[in-house]
């Protein structure tokens, strides 16, 4: 039987302070519909020091709800104007950060060594990376999916030990599958299995049977509350990355009713 899935809301630079605090009320009246899934909030470092308050109590028996932040700088301190350290998104709460999300390989230049740098320096301060990774339209064109993710994970886990890359959950995210509505012709379940059945062929190859197997392999694009099980019921699916159907409340706690 199929772990419990992940379902991560990544808010992107969408909710302000009482916005996020608003969406977490509502969503704290439904535990039931909660706990179908790992429930991660990736939320703006300005609502996390509020969420982490606003759920101390709520999650007390159950961690039915968890934070991640969507970003974090990969030394410990120091002068670097701007950034926020993972000390920093631990004290708020924090079990989880996403690394090397598309938009930041995009709009912020971020490189596969820098993303490995954020990765090591969260798995060593006990905060889990969720490594995205994923092709751009053009390189899927040319037929250099395989290829570019084959690189991605080569890179972005350069140097970690088998049971450090254990802890991490690689998504999955196309950047040709990113907020399209999700139309089917986009992002088929089939080809989405491939790509992970290819991940984890190469952190079977890389790292061994056990790591390959107990690694969490999740999928990030335009997921929404009508496509959401057909991706979670593929076989390498664990779980999913949702961008735009994660903003307005009513629209997740379906997606979470569907799972
Ligand atoms: C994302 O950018 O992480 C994402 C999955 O967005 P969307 O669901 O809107 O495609």
């Amino acid at each position: 039987m199929k772990q419990k899935p992940i379902i991560i809301a990544n808010w992107k630079m969408n909710k302000t302070n009482s916005e996020a605090l608003f969406f977490v009320e509502i969503l704290k009246q439904v535990p039931k519909v909660l706990g179908k899934a790992n429930v991660i909030l990736a939320s703006s470092f300005t609502t996390l020091s509020d969420l982490n308050k606003a759920l101390v109590h709520f999650n007390t028996e159950k961690q039915l709800l968890s934070l991640a932040a969507q970003n974090m700088h990969f030394e410990k301190s120091g002068a670097f104007t701007g950034e926020v350290s993972c000390k920093m998104i631990k004290e708020v709460g924090c079990k989880y950060v996403l690394a090397g999300h598309s938009e930041r390989r995009k709009f912020c230049n971020e490189s596969n060594a820098l993303i490995q740098k954020k990765v090591k320096y969260a798995l060593d301060n006990d905060v889990i990376p969720v490594l995205c990774i994923g092709e751009s339209f053009e390189e899927r064109k040319a037929k250099n999916s395989l290829k570019v993710i084959h690189t991605q994970l080569e890179e972005c886990l350069a140097g970690l030990k088998a049971s450090e890359v254990r802890q991490l959950i690689i998504a999955y995210e196309p950047v040709w599958a990113i907020s399209t509505g999700g139309t089917a012709e986009h992002a088929m379940p089939l080809q989405i299995q491939e790509i992970h059945a290819f991940i984890r062929a190469f952190i079977l190859e890389k790292y061994g049977k056990k790591i390959a197997q107990e690694i969490t392999i999740i999928f990030g694009g335009s997921v929404n509350e009508h496509n959401v099980q057909s991706y979670l019921s593929l076989p390498d699916v664990q779980g999913a990355l949702v961008g735009g159907a994660s903003l307005d409340v009513d629209t997740f706690i379906r997606l979470l009713k569907n799972i």
